[in-house]
Formats: structure tokens, sequence, C-alpha cells
């Protein structure tokens, strides 16, 4: 029922004389198989975590995906997935964006989607990716899977940054990929062994502990996020809100253009004007500063923790009426 104690070890000794299941860390740690064997039932799939999203997502393009290789991803997600992409055409990685609520291009080896995605909020169309001769991944960091399981809609692949809804906290850097098949799981182990992208068993720890409390505050994020994007709606200060109906990340355009949008993510006391999303603690914040001109100037991102809901709108309102 409880978490296992964590263990620190870096080795364990051999079993007569041979290497038993666990003896050196970077292949595997006990306190990480029991955090994957965890989040693995709720995705319903084998998970392999890694020591960031970031890093998940390299690891699923070393272990699947070769020079020349095309991953279509979905248009408008996580901004630095695609500068990790760029990152990688170095090493022969071509990608294509398409808007995920259609078909994805016919010439692609890998399918990224991400739901819903960050910082526009869109879904993806599952089914058509699924019907798509290619493997499909999801990033579903902002549904996580109180509210979304990928795998059960014909997906290979589910992604998280763990770092956010998972480990819920601000305080913890974590990825995690939960595969359909044992033999992917098992490959991007053998990618994460060599390459050494492994997750610390604290980070492993403070998962497992979090998982315990992942749906009550799933609810929780959902109850106060979707009262207050309507009451963003209903604001004369907000020009555009986007919310998917569930979770606790959104964003909306506030009327005046850049500098209004600067003087509300400066104006707010209890919501941090900080980065990341996903925690206990709300955080906001304009996207423009790195996304640049593929995100409005007057767009922020908003992703509303579990405070009291009547704080952080007085908080938002007084923001909005400076
Ligand atoms: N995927 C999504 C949807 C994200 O929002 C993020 C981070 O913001 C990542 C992946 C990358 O995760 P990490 O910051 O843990 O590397």
């Amino acid at each position: 029922m409880g978490v296992p104690p964590l263990d620190r070890s870096t080795i364990w000794p051999y079993v007569d004389g041979e290497p038993g299941e666990f003896y050196y860390s970077r292949y595997g740690n006990p306190t990480q198989a029991a955090a994957e064997a965890a989040l693995g039932e709720l995705e319903g799939g084998e998970a392999v975590l890694f020591s960031s999203g970031t890093g998940a997502a390299t690891a699923v393009v070393l272990a699947f995906l070769a020079p020349g290789s095309t991953i279509a991803l979905a248009e408008g997600a996580y901004y630095g997935t695609s500068t990790l992409f760029h990152e990688l055409a170095r090493w022969g990685l071509r990608h294509v964006e398409f808007d995920q609520r259609g078909e994805p291009p016919a010439d692609a080896d890998l399918i990224w989607l991400e739901a819903p995605s960050n910082p526009f909020l869109t879904m993806p169309d599952l089914e058509a990716a699924a019907r798509h001769a290619a493997p499909v991944l999801v990033d579903a960091t902002a549904a996580t899977p109180v509210y979304l399981r990928p795998l059960a809609r014909g997906a290979d692949y589910v992604l998280h940054s763990a770092t956010k809804f998972l480990t819920g906290h601000h305080d913890v850097l974590l990825g995690a990929v939960a595969c359909a098949k044992p033999d992917d799981a098992a490959r991007l182990r053998e990618t994460r062994g060599r390459t050494g992208i492994t997750a610390s068993p604290e980070s492993a720890w403070l998962l497992h502990r979090g998982l315990h409390t992942l749906e009550p505050r799933m609810r929780r994020h959902t109850e106060s996020a979707a009262e207050i994007a309507e009451r963003l709606e209903g604001h004369d200060a907000v020009e555009r809100v986007r919310y998917p109906g569930f979770g606790g990340l959104l964003s909306f355009d506030v009327a005046g253009g850049a500098e209004a949008a600067r003087r509300v993510e400066t104006s707010t006391r209890r919501i941090a004007n900080a980065t990341s999303l996903g925690g206990v603690a709300s955080t906001l914040e304009t996207r423009r500063r790195w996304e640049g001109d593929r995100v409005p100037e007057n767009l922020i991102r908003l992703s509303v923790g579990l405070e009291p809901l009547e704080a952080l709108w007085d908080d938002l309102k007084r923001a909005l009426t400076r």
C-alpha cells in the first residue's frame, strides 16, 4: 500500500557470483522499478523513468528512430519538444508540424501528439493517428492518466514530463514513457542505461508517493480551473480563453497587447510569476518570452493550483483590473 523505502545505493552485490535484478543503478534500481510499476498500472502499459521529460523524449528518438527519420509533431506542442528536434536535426532527424485535430501527414515514421497541447490546449484526433502506419506517441503531461489513457486508444507510447502534475509540487525533475509493448520498454531501458538518462531514486520515490494523491489533486485542479476559465471568459480585460474542459492548465489573451499582459503577470501576489505547470502552487507567465512569434504577444499560460478558488480569483481579478 505504502511506498517502499528509498534505496540510494548505486551497487548491489552479485547473487551467487552473477549480476542479480539490480547491480548498478544506471541500469535500474529498486526505487525506480517500484515507481515504474505503479505508473505502468495507471497507464495500462510498461513505464520507464528518465531524468526529465526532455530526457524521455531524447531517449524515444535515440531508441526508435534513425538518421533520415521524420517525426510528425503536433503544431503548438510544448516549445521545448520542437527545440529538441531542431537540435537533433544535426544528427539527421527531420520533423514536420501538423494540426493534430486532423489526419497526420502520410510521410512520417513517428506521430507525436500532445494532449492537450501546451499552451494552445488543443486535443488530438487519436483515432486518426491510430489509423496511420507509424507508431503514435502521446505526450499526456497535462492530461495525466486520470483524464486520458492513450495506450487504451491505440497509442504505442505515452510520454510525461513527470515534473508537472504526476509529482505535483514543483520539487522534482522527472520524465516517463509508458509503452504498450514490453519489447519497446526493454529497448528504452537499454537506451537509458547506455546513455545515462536515468532518473534519480529520490525523484522516483517522490513520484511514487505523489501518485497516491494524483486523482484527488487532478479533480481539484479541474474544479478550480474550469471555474476560473469560465470567469475569465466573462471578463472585459480578456480577449480569449483556451481550456479543454479538464485539468489545471489554461491560457488566455489579455486585451491591450504585450504591455497589458506583462502588467497582469507581474501584478499577481498569490499566483507566482514563474514558468512550469502542474504544481499545487499556481503559476502564470506570458509565453512570448520563450516561444517568440508562434504565440500571441498577450498570451498568458496559467497553471491553476490547489489554493482556495476565491483567493486565486481575487488575485487574478485585481491583476486584470490594475
Ligand atoms: N512535455 C510537456 C507538455 C511539457 O510541458 C514539458 C515541460 O514543460 C516537457 C514535455 C518537458 O519536460 P521536462 O521539463 O521535465 O524536461
